[in-house]
């Protein structure tokens, strides 16, 4: 049985970047930390791996062809195998303490909601699903009080600095990017950049489809509405501040001039520690920051002519409703067929644009509702898309 004091920890998209650096932190810490499920989409080899190693109650593959093989991996281990999207759901709600969102997209929303319905604690990775249906997220959290404890380093640096019992004595949010790998490229030398270059992230290493978000600035974006939802601050109060050394994760300024930071080496471990130990702290294997040896922090500001997408998620953060679900499902739409290599790198920012002139936004209603805006918004991108593609091939 476990121990007393164990924690119980569901880790959604287990196979992916966050999903490993998680892992790792629970395969260091096993008397702390029970595994109730992993799920992961495709890479079942990995998925078979992970549970033979930590013993989760169910493992669950989203692709249903790949059950089979799933349930051959995991015979005698009493580990339970499961597949496709109700059962991706389902895992989110078993009994856990708290639940790692670490899917990648919108296609984690319904799983992360069903924790949240669930009241489970929920530490949140997966911005996307916050871009999406933001408003719905949050209130239901504070109806069934599921705490959200931000994963992203910005907003769990903001989140440890935030007085949350006085919101009103903060003034500003100020979000660090690193600018990416074209920080210092001009518009036309982004144009024939390759996928391996844009992937390429020169801090942190990451998912494909964040990287690209990084590359593009759309990531920036990502985290401006994610900001907007997670703190009681207004939108033109959240400010982006290139950072490229990615050592000062973001910072709060309160109206007496104090401007508090959360600083450390840029490592996920982290801010993922902080979430599966709060409202404790464990220790995490990170190397310590070392100020002296890194010498000089600087700061630039950033520039939205050169990254449209920074505009383009400003614009839709202020329209406000569903425009933030136009803009995530075109953007998903856009960086997979750049990862495919079907448009440019430039096409990214143009097709969102496109698609957010294109479609219609409505005032936010039902998850229902935000599933429909997100497939109208992914058909209209996919149009927008296969034009540029024709335009590239002739
Ligand atoms: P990743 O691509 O490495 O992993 C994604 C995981 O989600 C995998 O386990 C995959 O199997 C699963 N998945 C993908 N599509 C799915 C689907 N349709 N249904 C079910 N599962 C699916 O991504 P990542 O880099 O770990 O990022 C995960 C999330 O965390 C993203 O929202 C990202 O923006 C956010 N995030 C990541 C980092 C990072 O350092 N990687 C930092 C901050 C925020
Ligand atoms: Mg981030």
């Amino acid at each position: 049985g476990a121990a007393r004091g164990t924690r119980r920890v569901t880790v959604l998209g287990s196979t992916g970047s966050v999903g490993d650096s998680t892992l790792d932190l629970i395969g260091r810490n096993r008397d702390a930390y029970r595994v109730v499920a992993l799920t992961a989409f495709r890479n079942v080899e990995k998925l078979i791996a992970q549970a033979l190693d930590l013993r989760p109650e169910l493992a669950v593959i989203g692709d249903p062809d790949l059950h089979d093989r799933l349930a051959e991996g995991l015979r005698g281990s009493g580990v339970r195998s499961e597949a496709g999207a109700s059962a991706l759901i389902a895992a989110a709600a078993e009994p856990a303490d708290l639940v790692v969102a670490g899917i990648v997209g919108a296609a984690g929303l319904a799983p992360t909601m069903e924790a949240v319905r669930n009241g489970r604690a929920v530490a949140l990775a997966n911005k996307e699903c916050l871009v999406c249906a933001g408003p719905l997220m949050t209130a239901l959290a504070a109806e069934r009080g599921a705490a959200l404890l931000p994963v992203d380093s910005e907003h769990n640096a903001i989140f440890q600095v935030f007085d949350h019992e006085r919101p009103e004595n903060v003034e500003r949010i100020v979000l660090t990017a690193s600018g990416g790998p074209f920080r210092r490229c001009s518009l036309a030398e982004m144009r024939d950049v390759t996928v391996e270059q844009a992937v390429n992230h020169p801090v942190w290493s990451m998912g494909d489809k964040i990287s690209i978000d990084s590359a593009t600035m759309m990531n920036k974006g990502l985290e401006l509405i994610e900001a907007h939802c997670l703190f009681p601050v207004a939108q033109d109060r959240i400010e982006v501040l290139i950072h490229p050394q990615s050592i000062v994760h973001s910072m709060v300024a309160y109206r007496d001039g104090s401007v508090l930071a959360q600083l450390g080496t840029p490592d996920m471990r982290t801010p993922i520690a902080f979430a599966l130990a709060w409202p404790e702290r464990m220790a995490a294997p990170v190397a310590p920051l070392d100020l002296a040896r890194i010498g000089s922090l600087t700061f630039e500001p950033a520039d939205e002519a050169r990254f449209p997408a920074l505009r383009l998620a400003r614009e839709a953060m202020a329209a406000g409703g569903t425009a933030p679900t136009i803009l995530n499902a075109a953007n998903e739409v856009a960086v997979a067929a750049f990862l495919a290599r079907r448009i440019g790198f430039l096409d990214i920012a143009a097709i969102v644009e496109e698609t957010l002139q294109r479609a219609e936004t409505d005032a936010a209603g039902s998850l229902e509702e935000v599933w429909a805006v997100d497939r109208r918004a992914r058909t209209l991108a996919t149009q927008a898309m296969l034009v540029r593609e024709d335009s590239r091939a002739g």
